[in-house]
């Protein structure tokens, strides 16, 4: 392809992104395809001579559009949202077009300290504390497992990385809520999944504090060693808040390290409001939140915090001769700060989306999605044909059905029937989770161009839905 060609398929290109995103209410939110149907249209083998950009493009929106689901649409009430913005989908053609390799400052001086200012600007943003640092990482999973090595490493004085995991009697405490990462990141750890400890959850699916603190009492008696305790903030379920303040009271008193996974509800500490979630934080070790869930930031972009920059840097770096440059002293060098050596330039979509919205109306935004998901549990709260089955601090509600003399396993079953039959339509995606054993049923508000009239049609379809039916 030749600059011209590049040129006339590029603005055909935008021109079609901007028609999909003004259209994009026209098509199914859930892909309505069967597995195979995709993979059955694609050639068995490469082509030997290039193709022309039409014909990829031709099969890009005759092939692969209609097995995709459409996560931007403001109709996907499902999961946790990952979101983005046109801000944020400009700044990923830019950094497609640049191109770079962002491991060290001097790879890409600008992209490392954009990043350094783009942590600053969150940090006051959601007032995190003033002395901590923060990297962009992939996800929160890879957030946690940094913690985990982190504390790993702190808890050895720095040795595990040298000669191999000694002991295995390292305790790890989250509640019974947590996100799976948590599980993943101890397995691949070398901490073992046993030593992974759930404790139970209260009424509101929030950590039992008295039972964790029982918990770390007990342990530290029969000679084991607490090594980390994950604070949730925002469960996966229900979006629980674990008490902050209480736990982090716990494992200051303990030297126990403490992480706060805040994946989705940490957008929600740009508003002063919601700040009661945060109080403690300062007690805390490392927080993770992604603004590529509910920030308007594409994929891939997860701010991690943490108090100790050394603790983090003595478990991550390496320093082969061919990565040393002469800077090394007076810069972030970020591959120092993670798993991965090779990194995107992932601060600049922050940068355009938080200039181009500005902070009143990210918090807008924010406070608008809490007021909608307050509006539908209203709705479910005052409908005989629907129960609550948490509460609602963020932008999810979790609800299901019930009908007169059916059995819990009867109630499950028509819960199921009706998420699969309301995603069978097209018109809205929601999914699911189980509270207490009960096939629960979330609706989650967090599309950047969600409206109003976007919770009243999810809202129709469910209760349509819902009354075929139990009445048929
Ligand atoms: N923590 C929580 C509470 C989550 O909800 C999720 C994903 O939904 C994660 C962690 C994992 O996030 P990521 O996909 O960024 O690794």
């Amino acid at each position: 392809m030749d600059i011209k060609e590049f040129r006339e398929h590029g603005h055909q290109m935008v021109d079609w992104m901007a028609d999909f995103l003004e259209n994009i209410e026209d098509l199914p939110v859930r892909a309505q395809v069967k597995p195979g149907d995709i993979f059955a249209q694609l050639p068995e083998h490469p082509p030997v001579e290039g193709e022309s950009m039409n014909d990829i493009f031709a099969d890009f929106k005759s092939i692969i559009l209609p097995g995709m689901t459409q996560w931007q649409h403001p109709n996907f009430h499902a999961y946790f949202p990952a979101n983005s913005s046109k801000p944020s989908i400009l700044a990923e053609m830019l950094t497609a077009t640049l191109g770079a390799q962002c491991m060290v400052w001097a790879t890409s001086p600008s992209a490392a300290e954009l990043e350094d200012q783009m942590m600053i600007w969150l940090q006051e943003m959601l007032a995190l504390p003033e002395n901590w640092v923060g990297s962009i990482q992939n996800g929160a999973s890879e957030a946690t497992i940094n913690a985990l090595l982190s504390a790993r490493e702190q808890a050895s004085n720095f040795d595990t990385n040298f000669s191999g995991l000694k002991s295995s009697d390292y305790r790890i405490y989250c509640s019974e809520q947590a996100h799976s990462s948590i599980d993943k990141a101890v397995a691949i750890s070398g901490l073992g999944r046993d030593n992974l400890i759930k404790i139970p959850v209260d009424k509101d699916f929030a950590i039992d504090v008295k039972a964790l603190e029982k918990q770390i009492e007990d342990d530290l008696k029969h000679g084991l060693k607490p090594l980390m305790v994950q604070c949730a903030m925002g469960t996966t379920g229900s979006t629980a808040i674990d008490s902050l303040k209480e736990i982090a009271k716990i494992t200051s008193e303990k030297g126990i390290w403490l992480h706060v996974d805040a994946a989705l509800a940490g957008t929600a500490l740009l508003l002063e409001e919601m700040r009661w979630m945060s109080e403690g934080m300062e007690l805390a070790d490392s927080f993770v939140f992604n603004p590529h869930k509910w920030m308007f930031t594409n994929f891939d972009c997860s701010a991690y915090f943490v108090k100790d920059k050394e603790a983090l840097i003595r478990t991550f770096s390496i320093n082969p001769e061919y990565l040393k440059t002469r800077e090394d002293d007076d810069v972030n060098n970020y591959r120092d700060w993670g798993i991965s050596l090779g990194r995107r330039f992932r601060a600049l979509k922050l940068w355009f989306v938080i200039r181009s919205y500005g902070v009143n109306e990210l918090k807008a935004k924010i406070r608008l999605h809490l007021e909608l998901a307050q509006w539908f549990k209203n709705q479910v709260q005052g409908h005989r044909y629907f129960e609550l089955l948490a509460p609602v601090p963020l932008n999810t509600v979790c609800f299901r059905a019930v009908a007169p003399d059916l059995s819990q396993d009867s109630v499950n079953a028509l819960n199921e029937r009706i998420l699969n039959e309301v995603n069978d339509r097209g018109n809205i995606f929601i999914t699911h989770t189980k509270l207490a054993g009960k096939y629960t049923l979330r609706m989650v508000v967090g599309q950047t161009e969600v409206q109003k009239r976007h919770i009243e049609k999810a809202w129709e379809e469910i209760l349509e839905v819902t009354e075929q039916l139990i009445n048929s």
